[in-house]
């Protein structure tokens, strides 16, 4: 039976970038059916809700989804639908590659390096936040449990495994949180032992960062909490040039959810100008969870065919190129 994928197209240039994804998965012609649904501000106009019913129903009956961009207003309910797909799905790991593609302007080259972020709890969720009555005393509760932490770690190795990465690197804040980041860091010890083949290092999140800007090439999986994850992974965006073609997969053990890092982009928004690589990469690491190998890596190829040749570049690449010249550039490499 042929895979549905649920498709929020988003807000900004979500729809644009979104078009332009969906040709080249056509251009793969695996069969792929899809189901437009809609968050997001989009939603919000079209039905009044953020987060529609049907497109949480969709959601949880077809198990993936590739999503645009999505805008959360201020004061409706939640603080990001984002956030709020991940409580929902229970998305609890993050990952977010950073490589480099040869041609592209970044600070090094030849950088490949995946976070791994726990994406439910620690304290990014900014859980029992309060201020109190006369403004001088802010507070929120930092939580990290022994499960959390451990199907996390567990997915970071076996995501070593699985595609042959040699080293794990566990960022943590353990000589200053010891108990919220020392939980963390001792339940992914215990999970690293069942993985002998691998590499399993430790760093303190401030050295990491230093680490990270000195010599990118010391790292291969890093494994860590929500808050660090959020923070390390646009450092890493940065090393290889930029969010214009940084990928994310929210996975869970119910659905996964694809998507590209960057926002909505309003001031290029309905311009046709937007670079749609990086919902093209989250596209492929789409394909791979569905067990598409060989295209996702037909479609990665592709992409940094296009990239290394300069192929109509949109703008923000430095090209002169529209969003439907890329996915045309792209999609001439899968003919
Ligand atoms: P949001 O509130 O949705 O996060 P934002 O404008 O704060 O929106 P981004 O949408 O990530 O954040 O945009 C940051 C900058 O990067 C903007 O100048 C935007 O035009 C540019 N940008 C982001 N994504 C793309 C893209 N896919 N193609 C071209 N430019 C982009």
């Amino acid at each position: 039976m042929s895979q549905t994928i649920v498709v929020i197209p988003g807000d900004g240039i979500g729809p644009e970038v979104m078009e332009a994804t969906l040709g080249v998965l056509e251009a793969l012609a695996l069969g792929l059916r899809f189901e437009v649904h809609h968050a997001g501000l989009t939603a919000l106009e079209r039905v009044g809700e953020l987060l529609p019913p049907d497109t949480l129903e969709a959601i949880g009956r077809h198990r993936v989804a590739l999503k645009g961009p999505l805008t959360t207003p201020v004061g409706e309910g939640f603080s990001s639908i984002n956030v709020e797909l991940r409580r929902r799905f229970d998305l609890y790991a993050n990952v977010r590659p950073a490589r480099s593609f040869p041609g592209m302007s970044s600070r090094y080259e030849g950088v490949d390096i995946v976070t791994v972020r726990e994406n439910t709890e620690g304290a990014y969720l900014a859980e029992g936040q309060s201020l109190s009555a006369d403004g001088e005393v802010a507070q929120s509760l930092i939580r990290v449990t022994r499960r959390g932490s451990e199907r996390i770690a567990r997915y970071a190795f076996e995501l070593a495994r699985r595609t042959g990465r040699r080293r794990v690197t566990v960022v943590h804040k353990a000589n200053i949180l010891k108990t919220t980041s020392g939980l963390f860091l001792k339940v992914s010890r215990e999970v690293a032992r069942e993985y002998p083949e691998i590499d399993c290092r430790e760093m303190i999140v401030d050295n990491a960062c230093m680490q990270l800007v000195l010599d990118p090439s010391r790292f291969d999986v890093i494994l860590t909490t929500n808050l660090f994850g959020d923070i390390l992974s646009d450092l890493c965006a940065g090393l290889v040039g930029g969010l214009g073609l940084a990928p994310a997969a929210n996975v869970g053990t119910e659905a996964a959810i694809f998507e590209a890092v960057h926002g909505s982009a309003p001031d290029i928004a309905g311009k046709g100008i937007a670079n749609p690589a990086a919902l093209m990469l989250a596209s492929a690491m789409m394909l791979e969870h569905l067990g598409h190998a060989d295209a996702a890596a037909r479609l990665r190829n592709a992409i940094a065919d296009t990239l290394r040749s300069r192929d109509r570049l949109t703008p923000d690449l430095g090209g002169q190129g529209r969003t439907a010249d890329f996915a045309a550039a792209v999609s001439e490499r899968l003919a």
